[in-house]
C-alpha cells in the first residue's frame, strides 16, 4: 500500500504538533512506521488520505460500537448544531441522556457528564476521597485510567507503550498516594490494604482490563474486591470507560453481577464526541458541588452536540439489545478463526476475549496481568501489525491495546481478516 500523502502530512504535523499527534499512541512508536492520516470513515471501514481502504478494529479506541458515521448519530448531531453549539446553561437533553444512562446501568441513581474518560476517573477519585475522608487509592499495574497525575503510575496503554509508566511531571507527593497492586491477584490487594489500614479511599480498576491488551478478571476477582471494599470501608470504582455500554447495556457490573460504588464512562457514551461521565448512588453523587463540598465543573460539560451524539447512541443500544449478542457473536467467530489460523502457522500466542473486546499476545503463557502481558514477543507483534496493515486491516499499533469489534463488521470482513492473519502469521518467528 502507498502511504505517501500520510507521510507528507505527518512531516508537516511534526513541525507544529509534538510528535505530530494529539495523543501519543497514534504515533506508531511501538511498531515503527508512519501513522495513517484518515480522510473519512463509514461503517467498518477507514479511508485514508492516500485512497487506501482499511477494515477498522480500533473504532476510535472503542466509541464507534455501531461503526463509523452511523446515520442516526450523525443526524442527531447535525440537527442539534443548527440550534447552537454551546450555551454553558442547562439543556433538556442532559436530563434525557442522564435518565437513560441511569435506567440502563445497574446500581446508579445520578450521573454527571464531563468531557473525557480522564476527567471522569479523576473526578471519581476526588469524590471518593471527599466522601470517605481518606487520601490513598489502589490502582492496578497495567490499568489505564487516563492521563491525570494519580493514574500515571505503572499505567497501561500509551504510557507503557512509551516506556514511561511514571511520567516526569507527576510529583512524588501525588505518586505516594497511589498504591499499586497486581491485576487478578486478590492476595496482593489484601496485603496492600493491610499495610495501609484505614487510609485507602478507593480501589479503581478496569473490570476487564483493556490497556495491556484485553485481560479479563479471573473467576472471583471482582467479587473478592467487592468484599474487601465492604470489609475495609473502601469505595470500589469500576472504570467502565471501555466496558460501559459495550459488554452489556449495563456494562461489566451487569455482566459479572458485581456492584461498584462509583462507575466511570467514556467512549461509547459519547457516540464519538468528547464525553465522559461518572455515576453512583445519590448518597455519593450528592457529595458533589453545588449540593456537597467536592468541587467539579466544566465549561463544555453536557455540551449539546456531545449529548445529542451520546443520546442517539445509547437509544440505539437500548432499543436494540440484540446488538450486544451480534457483536459478541462476531467476536467469537473472529476468535475461533484467529485461533485456527495462528495454530496452523505454528506460532506461540494467547488470545484473550470478553464480549466484543479481543487481543492477541505472542506468548504461549496465559496473559492475566501486566507482567505476563509484558513478557509477550513484541517483535512478532510489530511484524503482525504491519503485515495486517499491508493487507488492509487496521489493528491498534501496540500490543498493549484491545481490538474493538463494531456491529458494522460483516462476516466477509471477518473472513478476510482471519485469512490475512493466517498469511501474516506464517512470517512470524
Ligand atoms: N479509562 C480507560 C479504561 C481508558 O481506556 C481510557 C482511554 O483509553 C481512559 C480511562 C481515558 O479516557 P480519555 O482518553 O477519554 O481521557
Amino acid at each position: 500500500m502507498n502511504y505517501q500523502r500520510s507521510s507528507a502530512l505527518f512531516s508537516e504535523a511534526q513541525k507544529v504538533i509534538p510528535g505530530g499527534v494529539n495523543s501519543p499512541v497514534r504515533a506508531f512508536k511501538a511498531v515503527g512506521g508512519t501513522p495513517i492520516f484518515v480522510e473519512e470513515a463509514k461503517g467498518a471501514y477507514l479511508y485514508d488520505v492516500d485512497g487506501n481502504k482499511l477494515i477498522d478494529y480500533i473504532n476510535s479506541w472503542g466509541p464507534m460500537i455501531l461503526g463509523h458515521a452511523h446515520q442516526t448519530v450523525v443526524n442527531a448531531v447535525v440537527e442539534k448544531a443548527q440550534k447552537g453549539t454551546s450555551f454553558g446553561m442547562p439543556t433538556e437533553i442532559e436530563t434525557e441522556i442522564a435518565a437513560l444512562a441511569v435506567a440502563m446501568v445497574p446500581n446508579i441513581d445520578k450521573i454527571r457528564f464531563v468531557n473525557s474518560g480522564t476527567e471522569a476517573c479523576m473526578s471519581a477519585v476526588r469524590l471518593a476521597r471527599g466522601f470517605t475522608g481518606k487520601d490513598k487509592i489502589i490502582k492496578f499495574a497495567g490499568c489505564y485510567h487516563g492521563h491525570s497525575d494519580s493514574f500515571l503510575i505503572q499505567a497501561g496503554s500509551g504510557a507503557v507503550t512509551f516506556g514511561t509508566p511514571n511520567s516526569p511531571g507527576v510529583t512524588e507527593g501525588t505518586a505516594k498516594d497511589t498504591l499499586l497492586a497486581n491485576y487478578n491477584d486478590l492476595k496482593n490487594v489484601e496485603e496492600v490494604i493491610a499495610a495501609n489500614k484505614n487510609e485507602i479511599a478507593c480501589i479503581i480498576l478496569e473490570p476487564v482490563a483493556g490497556n495491556m491488551g484485553c485481560i479479563p478478571p479471573v473467576n472471583g476477582f471482582l467479587k473478592g474486591l467487592r468484599k474487601l471494599c465492604n470489609d475495609n470501608n473502601i469505595l470500589l470504582i469500576f472504570d467502565e470507560v471501555m466496558t460501559g455500554f459495550r459488554l452489556a447495556a449495563g456494562g461489566a457490573q451487569e455482566l459479572y453481577g458485581v456492584k461498584a460504588d462509583i462507575v466511570t464512562f467514556g467512549k461509547v457514551i459519547g457516540g464519538g464526541l468528547p464525553v465522559g461521565a461518572f455515576a453512583a448512588k445519590a448518597e455519593i453523587m450528592d457529595y458533589l458541588a453545588p449540593i456537597g463540598p467536592v468541587y467539579q465543573a466544566g465549561t463544555l460539560s453536557g455540551n449539546p452536540l456531545a449529548m445529542a451524539a451520546g443520546l442517539a447512541m445509547l437509544k440505539e443500544l437500548n432499543e436494540n439489545k440484540e446488538i450486544f449478542n451480534s457483536i459478541n457473536k462476531k467476536t467469537a467467530y473472529l476468535h475461533k478463526g484467529l485461533n485456527e489460523a495462528l495454530t496452523s502457522a505454528n506460532v506461540k500466542f494467547t488470545i484473550n476475549r470478553i464480549g466484543s473486546m479481543i487481543s492477541v499476545h505472542f506468548s504461549e503463557k496465559p496473559v492475566t496481568d501486566f507482567a505476563s502481558a509484558a513478557e509477550a514477543n513484541n517483535e512478532n507483534f510489530k511484524i503482525f501489525f504491519h503485515g495486517l496493515l499491508n493487507e488492509g486491516i487496521y489493528i491498534a499499533p501496540s500490543a498493549f491495546e484491545t481490538w474493538f469489534i463494531c456491529d458494522a463488521l460483516s462476516y466477509e470482513d471477518l473472513d478476510a481478516t482471519i485469512a490475512a492473519c493466517g498469511n501474516v502469521a506464517k512470517t512470524l518467528n
